[in-house]
């Protein structure tokens, strides 16, 4: 089968959150014997994952050097993310693979997810990024043409656009490179948002794309199988914190609307994970998986996790 993997923060961090490169790299060396397992299994893999953690702290780099040195847009950002990230998945997944018998090469694309430039968010931006800071410490970054908001006790905060991903740019340079045996990294936090300008140009644009969205396009867009979605719970679950709480198993896409419409999933976590997972299904995908890292494996045949299937 054809399976895209969506790695969650979760995935890609130290548990205590550390943010050393060597917690980093460890985290992923750990995510990376999972998905080594999936390739090892037969499955043909296209890792996605996600950025927060990573941009947040290029943010406050931006923040502390802004006297110094301009900051840089977003979307640098999210490239630089990808490629650090994208780098250190091929380090740790090819000695997995090899310690499986199953050599393969690698490869990390910089890719890039079209959104809408008429979107809202660019002219009235909601999405918070990075920390808060004090006046002071913002109006530098306000001066640099950057918005923030007063969030009253807290301080203020960043506010970017948060579009809807509309297709990954990049698509047939992945389906390149599976045609041609590798397991392929793409779409890192989401893909780096562009615009297409009048002219046909496209333009990289200040957003914050959410990934699990930006992967139900692209496994979409390749003919995936399977959507995994690996986070760091086991099951998507109804009631969740609650004394009746239920985890869920094999679920239609109809009957996840309803749970999602009955609130059962937070707005900034579970929700767009669910989302996503039930848009690959009605779009024409056969199954897509919500579950924790550890059980991918068992999750692509559907024999684990929080299944969804029409
Ligand atoms: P990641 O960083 O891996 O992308 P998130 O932290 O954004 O994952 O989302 C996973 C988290 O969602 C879980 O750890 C859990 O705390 C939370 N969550 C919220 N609602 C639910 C729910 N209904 N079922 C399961 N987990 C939920
Ligand atoms: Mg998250």
């Amino acid at each position: 089968m054809r399976v895209l993997v969506a790695l969650g923060g979760n995935a890609m961090t130290s548990p205590e959150g550390s943010a050393t490169p060597e917690a980093q790299r460890t985290a992923i060396a750990g995510a990376m014997e999972c998905v080594a397992d999936l390739v090892a299994a037969g499955h043909e893999v296209v890792i996605t994952h996600g950025n927060g953690p990573q941009v947040g702290n290029l943010l406050v780099k931006n923040e502390l050097a802004a006297n110094v040195v301009p900051p840089v847009p977003l979307d640098w950002n999210g490239a630089q993310t990808q490629g650090t990230i994208g780098f250190t998945v091929m380090n740790t997944l090819e000695p997995a693979l090899i310690r499986r018998g199953c050599p393969r090469p690698t490869a990390a694309v910089v890719t890039r997810t079209l959104v809408n430039g008429d979107d809202p968010g660019f002219t009235h931006p909601t999405k918070p990024v990075g920390r808060f800071l004090p006046y002071e410490d913002a109006r530098p970054l306000i001066e640099h043409g950057q918005i923030w908001e007063d969030r009253g006790e807290k301080g203020w905060r960043r506010v970017v656009a948060s579009p809807e991903p509309l297709e990954v740019i990049d698509t047939h340079t992945v389906r390149t490179l599976l045609a041609a045996g590798y397991v392929v990294t793409a779409a890192g936090g989401g893909g780096i948002p562009v615009v297409r300008d009048a002219d046909g140009q496209l333009r990289g644009v200040e957003a914050v794309i959410d990934k699990d969205l930006t992967a139900a396009i692209l496994a979409r867009s390749l003919d995936a199988d399977v959507l995994v979605i690996a986070t760091d719970v086991d099951h998507a679950i109804v009631g969740y914190g609650t004394a009746d709480a239920q985890p869920l198993g094999v679920v239609t896409p109809a009957q996840m609307r309803e749970y999602a419409a009955a609130g059962h999933f937070a707005s900034g976590s579970m929700g767009p994970k669910v989302e996503a997972a039930v848009r690959f299904v009605e779009s024409g995908g056969h199954r897509s998986v919500i579950t924790s890292l550890a059980h991918i494996a068992e999750a692509v045949t559907g024999a684990y996790g929080t299944c969804i299937e029409s």
